[in-house]
């Protein structure tokens, strides 16, 4: 297949990454060097569909790193952490959701315009979210606001990312 690069940037810092995949869709995180040799690669392989070289150069702007991240070592080391960081918001997110098998009791179904359905908070009901310390070493506190999570909802969730992350890496509020 052919090989892509994109900029990613996720929603929990203001790293800004090149994320690229080979053509056996392999991925790996590259600085913006590599990002611009890989691309006269691909579009040497595929000039048909892909931009010019020259085109991409106009738009080409170093990797980002947030000041919480500036101490890791190479952009493969900030992408995975990025990775493992997304992916705690994001487990957290499905569990107040009611996706991994137990209830807070703070989500509903909700429909679309086009009368499909989905599930969402209750209204009135968000979640705060903050990270705390540096590098590989940072820590997710959240909260919920509109809803009190009584000690048991708490500790039930608290137990649920400490198993499926780690203790010490997701604080419940
Ligand atoms: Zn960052």
């Amino acid at each position: 297949m052919k090989p892509t690069i994109y900029r990613w940037r996720p929603t929990t810092c203001n790293c800004e990454i090149y994320e690229y995949k080979d053509e056996n869709g392999v991925f790996s995180y590259i600085t913006p060097e590599e990002a611009e040799q890989f691309l006269v690669q691909i579009y040497n392989q595929y000039p048909e569909t892909t931009k010019k070289p020259e085109q991409w150069n106009k738009q080409k702007k170093p990797t980002k790193r947030c000041p919480e991240h500036a101490s890791l070592l190479n952009d493969s080391q900030l992408g995975n952490v990025m990775i493992d960081e997304d992916r705690r918001k994001s487990g957290v997110l499905r569990a107040l959701l009611g996706h991994e098998g137990f209830s807070l009791n703070l989500h509903d179904t909700k429909t679309n315009a086009d009368g499909t359905s989905y599930i969402d908070f209750k209204n009135g009901i968000s979640v705060s979210w903050q990270w705390t310390g540096l590098g590989t070493e940072r820590i997710l506190q959240m909260g919920v606001t509109g809803a009190n999570l009584t000690t048991n909802q708490k500790n039930t969730l608290q137990n649920f990312c400490n198993t499926k992350f780690g203790v010490t890496k997701v604080v419940v509020l």
